[in-house]
Formats: C-alpha cells, structure tokens, sequence
C-alpha cells in the first residue's frame, strides 16, 4: 500500500469513526434527556403543559403555589410542627443571623446555640469510622474527578446534592451511584431552611428527592441542611417526610468551602484536619467530616485528606455504612435497574455536556458561629437506624449486574460504536 493510499483509507476510516460517533453521541443526548416527573414515582400524576419544566428552576426556591407542594403539604400533621418564627436572613438564601438574645433552648436551633436533636446524625458510631461526605454538587467537570479519586482510594462516601444542580449534571446522579456511593438531599436552593415558610421548607425537601427519585429510582432518605441551619420546626417537617437529619461532628468542618472563595489554603486545612486528627484517640465514636464538590480545588484537598486520615486508620465510609443502615434510602429500585458504569477514566460514556448556563453562587456550609455552645447534653449518639434493614444489599456494594434501561441503553450504544470503530479501524489498517 502506497502511504497515498494509505492516508486516503485512513482518512475515510477516520471520517466514518467521526459519523459513527456523532450518531452516538445524538442517540445519547437524546437519551439522557430529562425524565418524565410522575412516571417512576409514587406522587400524584400531575402533568404539565406542553414544553414547560416541571421541575422548579434554577437558583430558585420552588413555587410553593403548585399541586405538588400543596399535595405534600397535606400529608404532614401540622400540629405536631412547632410554632417557631422564620429567622430573619439580610437575603433569601443567606444563612440567619444569630439574634443578640439566643433562642429559646426549646427551639434547638443548631445555627445559633449549637443545639442537637436526639435523631440528629452527628457521628458514627463506631471508633475509627469516617462518614465521608461531600456537599453542593452534582457539579460537572469536578464530580467526575472526585468519584474517581475515591475510585482509586477504594472507598464510598455520601453526596449530598442539591435540587438545582441536578438539574445540571443529572447524568452524575447515576454514575454515582453506580460507583458505589450514596446519595442523599441537600435541599432544592440551598437556602437557610430556618428563613423560610413551612410551605418552603417542604418544597425544598420533597422537589429534590423527587428529582433523584425519578431520575433514579432512589428515593433519598438523608438530608443535610444548608449551612446546618436547622431547628425543631424544620426537623420535624424533615421527620413527617421521612428524612432523617445529618449535621456533621463538632469541629470536623474540613472548610474546604473556602477554598472557592480563596479565603483559605490548602496548608491551613491540613493544619485543622491534623489538629482535629491528634484529637482521635480520645474518642469513643467515629467522625463525620464536612466536604464539598463544587471546585476542583476540593477534590485534591479530598486526596490530601484521605492519605492523611487512612494514616492514622480512619476508616472512610458512606454515611449508611458508618450507621449500619443497610439500604440507606426510602426507597430503592429492583436490582435489575440499578445503574452500571464504565469504570475506566478514560472510557466513559458519552454525557450531555454541562451547559454553559448562569451558575449562581451556591454559600458552602459553615461552622455556625455560636456551634460551640454548651450543647453537649443534648447530644447523643447518632441515631441508628435499624427500622429499614432488610436482605436487600448494602448500597456500598458495586452493581454491575443490571442497569436502567437508559444507562444500559447508552453502554449499548457506547459498546456499538466501538465495535463499529473496530471494524473500521480494520479496514484501515
Ligand atoms: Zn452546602
């Protein structure tokens, strides 16, 4: 073969592996569109006009306003709700501004006094355990890299997303889960969930899981409060929801947040995380660390970490694992639907590119000022739950052995065009 002939064979081989690909990637784009809301779930069937969103939008607090909200509004005993006032905040989506005065200590209003409740989960409960966790994503472009550190690591942890930003990265909702980690709500906005109406609250919660539920199959069982900003009233329409609250250990914010706003460095938390580590050995229970997916800077912070504590034998773990709560959510699909994964960086399959739409700024969670109020008597062990266990598998456990019927559609796809860029490659060379 001339190197003419053979440019011209490559070329074309080229050109039909480039055709073959961008089939795949329209057939893909198409398929990961959004799921229908109402078509997995179990709440009323509400349609929507043609070619509108169903879901809230972006950088806003869902319309309380809808037949979604008002529907599971009316689920819950609202005279077992307490009577507290929503807290004042300088702009919606801010975390509340302590009052001069505490609160009452019957409100147990964590953000200001530091207060636990009994089923708060602030720890785990065994020596050495680590609930890995990590706030504020699903964010594309910095998700990935992070599953594939903890990929690397061997280890799971709880991502706690919100609303909004799955509406971003959904596709990342699945590939998390088929990594083996466990995903829980951070609420719809991110906003301080003690500045808004009962009505807001219930949205914030229910939107979100319903968008992983539906996109899914998981119905999400956890839910952190963004900045931990929680009291008795937002715990106990989080109760009647049937959500069960996640704070983090005392002192155990990593404040990798702000690394984003480049108020911090990398040295400085590994400073605290030390400090914090020389504290184990005069502990009786195991931690719950506070981290973020929301900058690439957080990711090789997360590696420095990990190294660091697995050092000093903390074991890394999900926060079902680290409760001994064997399925982890409110709901899980049959083994056959569980999401697969290519679990080769380099081989992914193809995804809707992130658009390259307004990102609001999204505050990352904060120690509370006044969090170190003698709370101490309020707190105790973190609840475990035992209600839900059954045979099912733990979720930490890699499925491999069935798929959605999209993402087994993709890997179809995925798996079709390269048998196809096989052959031409065959021809070519
Ligand atoms: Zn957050």
């Amino acid at each position: 073969m001339t190197r003419s002939n053979y440019m011209k064979k490559k070329s074309a081989a080229l050109t039909l592996l480039g055709s073959v690909a961008l089939i795949i990637s329209i057939a893909a784009s198409a398929n990961v569109v959004e799921a229908k809301p109402g078509a997995a779930s179990h709440e009323p069937d509400i349609s929507h006009p043609k070619g509108t969103s169903p879901w809230p939008k972006y950088g806003e607090r869902p319309d309380t306003d809808t037949p979604e909200v008002k529907a599971w509004v009316k689920s819950i005993d609202w005279s077992k709700v307490p009577k507290l006032p929503i807290r004042k905040t300088k702009s919606l989506g801010d975390p509340p501004e302590c009052p001069k005065n505490d609160a009452p200590k019957s409100d147990c209003w964590w953000t200001c006094t530091g207060c636990y409740a009994p089923d708060d989960v602030i720890e785990c409960p065994n020596k050495h355990d680590w609930g890995l966790t990590f706030d504020d994503g699903p964010q594309p472009g910095v998700t990935e890299d992070l599953l594939d550190l903890l990929q690397e690591k061997n280890v799971t942890a709880t991502f706690f997303v919100t609303g909004m930003k799955s509406t971003k990265g959904h596709w990342l909702l699945n590939e998390t889960l088929a990594r083996g980690h466990h995903l829980a709500s951070h609420t719809w906005s991110h906003s301080g969930l003690t500045t808004l109406t009962n009505e807001q609250i219930v949205g914030e919660l229910m939107w979100t899981q319903k968008y992983v539920f539906d996109h899914t199959g998981y119905k999400v069982k956890y839910f952190r409060p963004p900045y931990g900003d929680v009291d008795n009233r937002v715990r106990e329409i989080a109760r009647q929801l049937g959500f069960k609250t996640v704070i983090w250990t005392k002192e155990w914010d990593t404040q990798d947040w702000q690394l984003e706003e480049n108020t911090i460095t990398p040295k400085k938390i590994e400073g605290i995380f030390s400090d914090d580590l020389k504290k184990l050995p005069t502990r009786t229970n195991g931690v719950i660390t506070l981290q973020h997916d929301s900058d690439t800077k957080m990711v090789s912070m997360a590696r420095t970490l990990l190294d660091m504590g697995m050092k000093e034998g903390m074991k890394p773990m999900n926060i079902a694992q680290c409760l001994n709560d064997k399925v982890g959510y409110n709901e899980v699909p049959t083994k056959a639907q569980k999401p697969t994964t290519v679990k080769n960086k380099n081989d992914k399959k193809p995804v809707t590119p992130a658009t390259n739409a307004e990102q609001p700024i999204v505050k990352t969670d904060a120690e509370p000022s006044k969090a170190n109020a003698n709370n101490a008597d309020n707190v105790d062990n973190a609840d475990k739950d035992k209600e839900s266990q059954s045979d099912s598998e733990t979720i930490t456990k890699q499925e491999t052995s069935g798929s959605t019927p999209s993402t087994s559609y993709s890997v179809g796809l995925y798996a079709a065009g390269w048998t196809l860029a096989a052959i031409a490659a065959s021809i070519a060379f």
